[in-house]
């Protein structure tokens, strides 16, 4: 696998070309930004144990049934994906309440949300990535109708699997976001990362916060918690 030309510089990634139409390279940097990448710093060891902890959680989820676009670790902090056509929504699944929610609509921190909520945001930084609905998606042209049934489908299995992965490893799945995109088959793959940047997670007993909201709200040893994460599920760092 050759790795060709960059083509896209995200926040926390740098996307590359492969000699391979239907292969992308994701590297995953130290970089860490919050607010919409209005602040931005550089973590020590983030990209390598983000990138670790998203392949093992992407492994899990396509045993489980899941598509996803992983194909091989090749480095510390390189992973080799399925290049995909991004739809450009947020899936956020949330299991209790917390970050902007919880501004949105003055709720408690932390209420069990029974049953869990499904919402959607436009993956646009300039925008501050707007709350919309499934009709803006499907108006706009970002996403069809059955694309989003069946991101919709994606986004609630993995909340079952990895609630359970989680749970058996003393942590609260708060939420996460996902984002999709469309293969050369046509088909809907789970694409982007799955780490502690994209979603919340509490320590069951002490509701500890092991999350990117360490970042967010300056508590400090954000990536030793990190990687407290994974050594509880077991991911080899
Ligand atoms: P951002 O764009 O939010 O700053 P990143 O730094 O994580 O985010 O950049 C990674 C970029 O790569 C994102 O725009 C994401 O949508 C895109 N991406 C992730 N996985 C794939 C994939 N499998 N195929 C094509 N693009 C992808
Ligand atoms: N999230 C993300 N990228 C975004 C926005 C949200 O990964 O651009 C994740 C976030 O880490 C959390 C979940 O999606 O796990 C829900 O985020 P929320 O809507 O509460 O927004 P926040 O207050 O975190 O910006």
């Amino acid at each position: 696998m050759e790795k060709r030309e960059e083509l896209y510089r995200g926040k926390a990634k740098s996307v590359y070309k492969t000699d391979d139409a239907d292969r992308l390279i994701l590297l995953f940097r130290n970089d860490t930004s919050a607010f919409d990448g209005k602040r931005i710093e550089q973590l020590d060891r983030k990209g390598m144990v983000n990138n670790k902890f998203n392949a093992f959680i992407m492994q899990k989820l396509e045993a489980a049934g899941i598509p996803t676009q992983f194909d091989k670790l090749l480095a510390d902090n390189e992973v080799l994906v399925k290049k995909l056509d991004m739809i450009p929504v947020e899936c956020v699944v949330r299991n209790y309440a917390a970050g902007s929610l919880v501004k949105r609509l003055g709720v408690e921190e932390g209420m069990k949300l029974n049953p869990y909520t499904f919402e959607l945001f436009l993956k646009d930084d300039a925008k501050g990535d707007p709350f919309i609905n499934e009709s803006h998606v499907v108006a706009f042209g970002w996403g069809t109708a059955e694309q989003l049934v069946r991101m919709k489908e994606l986004s609630l299995k993995v909340n079952d699997v990895l609630s359970k992965l989680f749970d058996d490893a003393g942590l609260l799945l708060v939420d996460f976001k996902l984002e999709f995109g469309v293969f050369s088959d046509g088909s809907i793959v789970l694409g982007d990362e799955f780490s502690p940047d994209g979603c919340r997670l509490w320590d069951k007993d002490t509701k500890k916060k092991m999350d990117k909201d360490r970042f967010r709200q300056g508590l400090g040893d954000v990536i030793e918690a990190y990687e407290e994460v994974a050594q509880r599920l077991g991911v080899p760092l």
